[in-house]
């Protein structure tokens, strides 16, 4: 069994590469850094994919509407990284097939036609079809509860999808750790260490234990994401910020369309609908938020944006019902004077060194979770430059390791067999392997040892409790939300694991040694998480609250918006465009 790692133990070793951030970019980093044979650990303060690569539209394209930009290089870029993708990650990245709607002006038409032509030209070698029209009766066939009115056809094109990108992100650090780096969750980076002008290392805070080490590094890697700022503060002193940083949300709602599509507001605006999991995704919006990261939360204003929209869109269908919602933060470079969705999304690597003077020390602006693998690799290059070593990089040949093919293959032909074999249903296994991929077997390693392991962990959902085993012993969940939210994704069903939580919180305590007080805090923690997701939910209908009678006066205060207020803040806010 693996034992949570003690950071104040390890903190004597030195290391070629810390990294600071356990997103998509600072895991690929981790793992193309110790393929490359660099010594390397990550610290991440809460859990890998807790920041905004777990909040993303979990899109894995070029991004059509960076044309209209003229980005053709991002657009290139997204689509060379979407083709490698659906290579070394087959599990878990799926090709999605995409509808835009023809309705406006033929001026609005050509330009998408032209759109068409060029994201195809800007993808010669993929593996996914051209784009090709549809006629108006074929659209409505596939799409029956689209806007009829003034419909002229539709484009139909692809691109891709990560529903679970929470997995993608685990099976870097599974990579990166089998390759020898040392990655800890929950380890927060509280300070760098700097000496004249060089950083040289990190003060990290385990923040299970409140315990604090230093970790020297011949250089730190700063991937903070929308915190990238917060983490250089204490070297950087009252210098402007790099990031600009900006807020999308999304709703999830139930299915409506059988396709994804790519759908324009009256005033222009391009958002998105797609089908993910068993819902519906819709998003995006792009606000500057410079509030706490952490916090980030749907706001009414924000929720009735997009309700508002799909309405139009989907007249026939009903939007009243919202599963529930989730907000994330863009790091973009900090271009001001722009609209947020004129920002490019490009990334861009600042050198310390070649800007301030400061040796040690490289931060990572903007980029896409779409290339996340070619930012890791450009990052790399420039560590291994710096550090005079020369390996090149494998991570685009080199599969992810839940996506061994034969063994995939082996399984879906088998399924019933599998079952069988392990006394447990089909369902449960294909489940199994839309997570873990070919790694399945890992999972059910723990059910030939312990036979109630194949218990389910409710009723209705085919989750079995080996999955708890297999995250605490063999992907480093130390807390309720890592496995509900991050693990096994039970928080993103419709009951968002509130019916089950409590049996799985039992099971965790027994497997990670918490007393009583520490579960019903566990518990607490992951009801909170949930909790922020219906936020808009409370400033949207007040319900009565029974207030005892000396709170009644403070109560009574509590700022309700009025209608009239909230549409004058709508029209003051700016326009939302997508990721
Ligand atoms: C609403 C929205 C929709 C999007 N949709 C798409 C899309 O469909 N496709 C696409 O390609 N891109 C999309 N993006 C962009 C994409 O999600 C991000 O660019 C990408 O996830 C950034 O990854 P990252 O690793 O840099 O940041 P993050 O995922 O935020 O990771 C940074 C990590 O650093 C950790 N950290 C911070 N401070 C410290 C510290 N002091 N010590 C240790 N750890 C620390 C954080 O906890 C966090 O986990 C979207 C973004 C948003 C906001």
């Amino acid at each position: 069994m693996r034992t949570r790692r003690d950071p104040v133990k390890l903190a004597e070793t030195g290391f070629d590469l810390a990294i600071i951030g356990g997103g998509m970019i600072g895991t690929g980093v981790a793992r193309d850094a110790a393929m490359r044979g660099l010594k390397t650990v990550l610290f991440e303060k809460e859990d890998f994919c807790y920041g905004t690569s777990g909040r993303s539209s979990r899109m894995i394209h070029g991004g059509l509407r960076y044309l209209a930009n003229y980005d053709l290089g991002l657009v290139r870029e997204g689509l060379r990284e979407r083709e490698i993708l659906l290579r070394i990650a087959p599990h878990l990245v799926k090709p999605l097939k995409f509808l835009i709607p023809l309705y406006g002006s033929f001026l609005h038409r050509m330009k998408l036609k032209i759109g068409m032509i060029l994201y195809d030209l800007l993808s010669y070698d993929k593996s996914l079809p051209n784009h090709k029209y549809l006629s108006k009766e074929k659209v409505l066939d596939s799409e029956p509860a689209l806007l009829e009115s003034e419909l002229h056809g539709a484009y139909v094109y692809y691109d891709s999808q990560i529903a679970l990108t929470e997995r993608l992100c685990m099976e870097n650090v599974v990579s990166a750790e089998r390759h020898g780096a040392l990655l800890m969750n929950h380890a927060k980076v509280v300070g760098l260490i700097k000496e004249t002008n060089a950083v040289s290392g990190v003060k990290v805070q385990d923040t299970l234990t409140g315990k604090e080490a230093e970790f020297r590094a011949k250089l730190v890697v700063n991937v903070g994401g929308p915190w990238l700022d917060e983490v250089v503060q204490g070297v950087r002193g009252k210098q402007s910020p790099l990031a600009r940083t900006t807020k999308g949300i999304h709703l999830v709602t139930p299915k409506v369309t059988k396709d994804a599509l790519a759908l324009f507001a009256a005033d222009g605006r391009a958002y998105f609908v797609m089908p993910w999991l068993d819902f519906e995704l819709v998003g995006t919006t792009d606000t500057d938020y410079e509030q706490g990261m952490d916090a980030v939360k749907a706001d009414v204003d924000d929720v009735e944006y997009l309700r508002s929209e799909v309405k139009k869109a989907f007249p026939r269908a009903s939007w009243d019902q919202i599963h529930y919602t989730y907000a994330g933060v863009r790091s973009l470079l900090r271009i001001q004077g722009v609209k947020e969705s004129s920002v490019t999304r490009r990334h861009v690597i600042y050198d310390h060194e070649k800007k301030e003077g400061l040796k040690g020390l490289v931060s990572v602006i903007g980029g896409k979770l779409t290339a996340y693998r070619g930012i890791a690799e450009d990052i790399v290059d420039v560590v291994a430059d710096k550090l005079s070593t020369g390996p090149e990089c494998m991570t685009a040949k080199e599969k992810l390791p839940g996506a061994n093919v034969s063994e995939l293959e082996k399984v879906h032909a088998n399924m019933g067999s599998v079952a069988a074999e392990h006394g447990i249903g089909a369902e449960t296994i294909a489940h199994l392997v839309s997570l873990y991929g070919s790694r399945y077997s890992e999972v059910l390693d723990y059910i030939k040892k312990d036979k109630r392991l194949k218990e389910r962990i409710c009723e209705t959902n085919p989750d079995i409790m080996a999955e708890v085993t297999h995250a605490i012993q063999k992907e480093s969940a130390c807390t309720l939300s890592d496995f509900m939210l991050r693990r096994s994704l039970i928080g993103f069903r419709k009951c968002e694991g509130l019916d089950c939580c409590t049996k799985v919180a039992n099971k965790m305590a027994k497997g990670l040694g918490w007393n009583a007080r520490e579960l019903a805090s566990q518990i607490g923690a992951y009801r909170d998480e949930i909790a922020k997701r219906h936020a808009y939910e409370r400033k949207q209908s007040p319900k009565p609250v029974p207030v005892p009678s000396s709170k009644r006066t403070a109560a009574g205060r509590l700022p309700t918006r009025s209608p009239a207020r909230r549409s004058r803040r709508a029209r003051r806010r700016v326009r939302r465009r997508p990721a």
